[in-house]
Protein backbone atom coordinates (compact mmCIF):
# COMPACT_ATOMS: atom_id res chain seq x y z
CA UNK A 1 0.00 0.00 0.00
CA UNK A 2 2.73 2.33 1.02
CA UNK A 3 4.58 2.17 -2.25
CA UNK A 4 1.79 2.50 -4.07
CA UNK A 5 0.87 5.61 -2.47
CA UNK A 6 4.27 7.14 -3.37
CA UNK A 7 3.85 5.73 -6.95
CA UNK A 8 0.49 7.86 -6.31
CA UNK A 9 2.36 11.05 -4.97
CA UNK A 10 4.70 10.72 -7.25
CA UNK A 11 2.29 11.41 -10.33
CA UNK A 12 1.01 14.08 -8.51
CA UNK A 13 4.16 15.51 -8.92
CA UNK A 14 4.23 15.75 -12.65
CA UNK A 15 1.91 18.97 -13.39
CA UNK A 16 3.96 20.75 -11.15
CA UNK A 17 7.26 20.13 -13.08
CA UNK A 18 5.74 20.84 -16.30
CA UNK A 19 5.66 23.80 -15.20
CA UNK A 20 9.33 24.06 -15.64
CA UNK A 21 9.09 23.38 -19.49
CA UNK A 22 9.37 26.78 -20.99
CA UNK A 23 6.84 25.58 -23.82
CA UNK A 24 4.04 25.58 -20.83
CA UNK A 25 4.61 29.37 -20.40
CA UNK A 26 2.94 29.30 -23.85
CA UNK A 27 -0.53 27.71 -22.14
CA UNK A 28 -4.01 28.98 -23.15
CA UNK A 29 -4.32 31.33 -20.39
CA UNK A 30 -6.49 34.91 -19.35
CA UNK A 31 -5.61 38.15 -17.77
CA UNK A 32 -7.60 40.73 -15.82
CA UNK A 33 -6.51 43.89 -14.76
CA UNK A 34 -8.88 47.00 -13.24
CA UNK A 35 -8.54 49.86 -11.28
CA UNK A 36 -5.12 51.21 -13.31
CA UNK A 37 -6.85 54.88 -12.59
CA UNK A 38 -4.32 56.12 -15.86
CA UNK A 39 -4.54 59.62 -15.95
CA UNK A 40 -2.57 62.68 -16.90
CA UNK A 41 -0.18 63.47 -13.68
CA UNK A 42 0.27 59.62 -12.92
CA UNK A 43 3.27 58.84 -15.65
CA UNK A 44 4.51 55.85 -13.60
CA UNK A 45 1.15 54.08 -13.91
CA UNK A 46 1.07 54.66 -17.73
CA UNK A 47 4.52 53.48 -18.08
CA UNK A 48 3.88 50.36 -15.91
CA UNK A 49 0.92 49.60 -18.25
CA UNK A 50 3.13 50.27 -21.68
CA UNK A 51 5.38 47.53 -19.90
CA UNK A 52 2.40 45.46 -18.99
CA UNK A 53 1.11 45.57 -22.94
CA UNK A 54 4.65 44.81 -24.60
CA UNK A 55 5.56 41.99 -22.22
CA UNK A 56 2.67 40.31 -20.26
CA UNK A 57 -0.45 40.79 -22.58
CA UNK A 58 1.25 39.49 -25.84
CA UNK A 59 1.31 36.02 -24.27
CA UNK A 60 -2.21 35.52 -22.95
CA UNK A 61 -5.12 34.88 -25.51
CA UNK A 62 -7.74 37.41 -24.04
CA UNK A 63 -7.46 40.43 -21.54
CA UNK A 64 -10.60 42.06 -19.54
CA UNK A 65 -10.06 45.17 -18.29
CA UNK A 66 -13.12 45.09 -15.01
CA UNK A 67 -12.69 48.95 -14.70
CA UNK A 68 -11.33 52.08 -13.84
CA UNK A 69 -8.77 51.43 -16.85
CA UNK A 70 -8.74 55.62 -16.55
CA UNK A 71 -8.82 57.67 -14.08
CA UNK A 72 -11.68 59.37 -15.27
CA UNK A 73 -13.53 59.36 -18.67
CA UNK A 74 -15.39 62.47 -19.36
CA UNK A 75 -16.46 60.93 -22.91
CA UNK A 76 -15.35 59.38 -25.92
CA UNK A 77 -14.21 62.85 -27.35
CA UNK A 78 -11.99 62.28 -23.90
CA UNK A 79 -10.36 60.25 -26.50
CA UNK A 80 -7.76 62.46 -28.01
CA UNK A 81 -6.23 63.99 -24.86
CA UNK A 82 -2.54 63.12 -25.48
CA UNK A 83 -2.40 60.89 -22.68
CA UNK A 84 -5.49 58.43 -22.97
CA UNK A 85 -4.39 58.48 -27.07
CA UNK A 86 -1.54 56.48 -25.20
CA UNK A 87 -3.17 54.16 -23.67
CA UNK A 88 -5.57 53.69 -27.15
CA UNK A 89 -2.65 53.18 -28.83
CA UNK A 90 -1.09 50.34 -26.64
CA UNK A 91 -4.09 48.95 -26.25
CA UNK A 92 -4.69 49.11 -30.19
CA UNK A 93 -1.07 47.70 -31.05
CA UNK A 94 -1.71 44.47 -28.58
CA UNK A 95 -5.54 43.84 -30.23
CA UNK A 96 -3.04 43.92 -33.64
CA UNK A 97 -1.20 40.90 -32.61
CA UNK A 98 -4.30 38.78 -31.99
CA UNK A 99 -5.24 39.45 -28.28
CA UNK A 100 -8.65 39.87 -27.77
CA UNK A 101 -9.36 42.89 -25.53
CA UNK A 102 -12.43 43.38 -23.21
CA UNK A 103 -13.81 46.42 -21.57
CA UNK A 104 -15.73 46.74 -18.38
CA UNK A 105 -17.05 50.02 -17.33
CA UNK A 106 -15.44 51.13 -13.60
CA UNK A 107 -17.27 54.00 -11.47
CA UNK A 108 -14.65 55.87 -12.86
CA UNK A 109 -14.97 55.67 -16.60
CA UNK A 110 -18.96 54.33 -16.70
CA UNK A 111 -18.84 56.50 -20.06
CA UNK A 112 -16.92 54.64 -22.14
CA UNK A 113 -18.60 54.53 -25.30
CA UNK A 114 -18.06 52.72 -28.86
CA UNK A 115 -15.95 54.83 -30.23
CA UNK A 116 -13.24 54.68 -27.35
CA UNK A 117 -13.60 50.45 -27.76
CA UNK A 118 -13.28 50.75 -31.83
CA UNK A 119 -10.30 53.00 -31.25
CA UNK A 120 -8.94 50.92 -28.81
CA UNK A 121 -9.46 47.74 -30.69
CA UNK A 122 -11.64 46.42 -27.47
CA UNK A 123 -15.30 44.78 -27.04
CA UNK A 124 -17.22 46.50 -24.48
CA UNK A 125 -18.45 44.06 -21.76
CA UNK A 126 -21.69 44.69 -19.62
CA UNK A 127 -21.49 44.43 -16.21
CA UNK A 128 -21.96 41.34 -14.80
CA UNK A 129 -20.87 39.50 -17.79
CA UNK A 130 -20.88 35.36 -17.46
CA UNK A 131 -17.77 33.74 -19.02
CA UNK A 132 -16.57 29.66 -19.81
CA UNK A 133 -13.29 29.97 -18.64
CA UNK A 134 -11.37 27.34 -19.60
CA UNK A 135 -14.34 25.33 -18.70
CA UNK A 136 -15.22 27.05 -15.66
CA UNK A 137 -18.46 29.34 -15.11
CA UNK A 138 -16.57 33.00 -14.33
CA UNK A 139 -18.49 35.75 -13.46
CA UNK A 140 -17.28 39.15 -14.19
CA UNK A 141 -18.03 42.13 -12.45
CA UNK A 142 -16.16 46.00 -11.65
CA UNK A 143 -17.53 45.46 -8.19
CA UNK A 144 -19.18 48.71 -7.00
CA UNK A 145 -22.54 47.33 -7.25
CA UNK A 146 -21.89 44.73 -4.60
CA UNK A 147 -20.85 47.68 -1.98
CA UNK A 148 -24.37 47.92 -0.76
CA UNK A 149 -23.78 48.95 2.67
CA UNK A 150 -22.16 52.60 1.01
CA UNK A 151 -25.58 53.46 0.58
CA UNK A 152 -24.82 57.05 -0.57
CA UNK A 153 -22.52 55.84 -3.23
CA UNK A 154 -25.26 53.50 -4.60
CA UNK A 155 -27.77 56.20 -4.73
CA UNK A 156 -25.39 58.21 -6.66
CA UNK A 157 -24.53 55.66 -8.89
CA UNK A 158 -27.95 54.87 -10.19
CA UNK A 159 -28.43 58.49 -10.87
CA UNK A 160 -25.21 58.57 -13.31
CA UNK A 161 -26.27 54.93 -14.44
CA UNK A 162 -29.60 56.78 -16.04
CA UNK A 163 -29.38 57.11 -19.37
CA UNK A 164 -31.33 60.33 -19.38
CA UNK A 165 -28.48 61.69 -17.04
CA UNK A 166 -25.60 60.42 -19.42
CA UNK A 167 -27.58 61.88 -22.47
CA UNK A 168 -27.97 65.37 -20.75
CA UNK A 169 -24.27 65.15 -19.27
CA UNK A 170 -22.81 64.09 -22.83
CA UNK A 171 -24.31 66.96 -24.32
CA UNK A 172 -22.13 69.58 -22.44
CA UNK A 173 -18.71 70.67 -23.92
CA UNK A 174 -15.76 68.80 -23.40
CA UNK A 175 -14.18 71.53 -20.80
CA UNK A 176 -17.59 71.71 -18.80
CA UNK A 177 -18.07 68.21 -18.20
CA UNK A 178 -14.06 67.63 -17.35
CA UNK A 179 -14.39 71.32 -15.24
CA UNK A 180 -17.95 68.77 -13.13
CA UNK A 181 -16.06 65.44 -12.60
CA UNK A 182 -12.74 66.84 -10.84
CA UNK A 183 -14.98 68.55 -8.68
CA UNK A 184 -17.41 65.11 -8.08
CA UNK A 185 -14.07 63.48 -7.43
CA UNK A 186 -12.59 65.84 -4.91
CA UNK A 187 -15.81 65.29 -2.74
CA UNK A 188 -15.33 61.61 -3.26
CA UNK A 189 -11.81 61.95 -1.62
CA UNK A 190 -13.33 63.94 1.02
CA UNK A 191 -16.45 61.80 1.87
CA UNK A 192 -14.16 58.81 2.03
CA UNK A 193 -12.32 60.07 4.48
CA UNK A 194 -15.36 59.90 6.77
CA UNK A 195 -16.35 56.58 5.52
CA UNK A 196 -15.86 53.26 7.75
CA UNK A 197 -13.51 51.21 5.56
CA UNK A 198 -16.16 48.31 6.19
CA UNK A 199 -18.96 49.85 4.11
CA UNK A 200 -16.42 50.41 1.33
CA UNK A 201 -15.93 46.73 0.71
CA UNK A 202 -18.44 44.34 -0.92
CA UNK A 203 -21.31 43.40 0.91
CA UNK A 204 -21.31 39.55 1.74
CA UNK A 205 -24.86 39.18 0.87
CA UNK A 206 -25.42 41.07 -2.18
CA UNK A 207 -22.09 38.63 -3.08
CA UNK A 208 -24.22 35.91 -2.27
CA UNK A 209 -27.18 36.98 -4.18
CA UNK A 210 -25.40 37.67 -7.28
CA UNK A 211 -23.52 33.85 -6.68
CA UNK A 212 -26.86 32.36 -6.31
CA UNK A 213 -28.22 34.49 -9.55
CA UNK A 214 -25.69 32.94 -12.01
CA UNK A 215 -25.94 29.88 -10.69
CA UNK A 216 -22.46 29.35 -8.06
CA UNK A 217 -19.69 30.51 -10.18
CA UNK A 218 -16.22 31.80 -9.80
CA UNK A 219 -16.21 35.46 -9.29
CA UNK A 220 -13.96 38.19 -10.04
CA UNK A 221 -13.90 42.13 -9.36
CA UNK A 222 -11.84 44.92 -8.73
CA UNK A 223 -12.68 48.05 -7.60
CA UNK A 224 -12.26 47.51 -3.71
CA UNK A 225 -8.39 47.73 -4.00
CA UNK A 226 -8.27 44.56 -1.71
CA UNK A 227 -6.40 42.14 -3.44
CA UNK A 228 -7.38 38.43 -1.95
CA UNK A 229 -8.86 35.76 -2.95
CA UNK A 230 -12.32 34.29 -0.94
CA UNK A 231 -14.80 31.76 -0.84
CA UNK A 232 -18.32 31.87 -0.03
CA UNK A 233 -20.37 28.73 0.64
CA UNK A 234 -23.39 30.23 -1.16
CA UNK A 235 -26.53 27.24 -1.10
CA UNK A 236 -23.67 24.70 -0.32
CA UNK A 237 -21.71 25.55 -3.62
CA UNK A 238 -18.12 26.62 -3.05
CA UNK A 239 -17.36 29.77 -4.91
CA UNK A 240 -14.12 31.29 -5.22
CA UNK A 241 -14.12 35.58 -5.63
CA UNK A 242 -11.05 36.86 -6.72
CA UNK A 243 -10.39 40.74 -5.87
CA UNK A 244 -8.31 42.55 -8.07
CA UNK A 245 -5.55 45.04 -7.67
CA UNK A 246 -5.09 48.57 -7.95
CA UNK A 247 -2.05 49.89 -10.00
CA UNK A 248 -0.95 52.64 -7.45
CA UNK A 249 1.87 51.25 -5.99
CA UNK A 250 2.29 47.54 -7.57
CA UNK A 251 1.31 46.90 -10.91
CA UNK A 252 -0.62 43.23 -10.98
CA UNK A 253 -2.80 41.15 -13.18
CA UNK A 254 -4.48 38.10 -12.34
CA UNK A 255 -3.68 35.11 -14.65
CA UNK A 256 -5.86 31.57 -15.60
CA UNK A 257 -6.11 28.96 -17.19
CA UNK A 258 -7.39 25.31 -17.11
CA UNK A 259 -5.66 24.77 -13.83
CA UNK A 260 -7.11 27.76 -12.04
CA UNK A 261 -6.40 31.83 -11.04
CA UNK A 262 -3.51 33.53 -9.45
CA UNK A 263 -2.18 36.95 -9.25
CA UNK A 264 1.12 37.80 -11.08
CA UNK A 265 3.18 41.07 -10.34
CA UNK A 266 5.75 42.38 -12.54
MN1 LIG B 1 -13.93 51.50 -9.05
Amino acid sequence: MRSEDRVKSGAVVLPQSSILDPRSSAMSHTLFISDLHLGAGHPRSLAAFQRFIATLAPQAEALYILGDLFEYWAGDDHRHDPFHARVINALHELAARGIKIYLMHGNRDLLMGAELAQAAGATLLADPTLLDLYGAPTLLSHGDKLCTGDIEYQKFRAQVHSPEFQKNFLAQPLAARKAYIEQLRQQSTSAKQNKDSAIMDVNDDAVAALLREYRYPRLIHGHTHRPDRHEHVVDGHRCERWVLSDWDQQASALRCDAQGCAAVSF
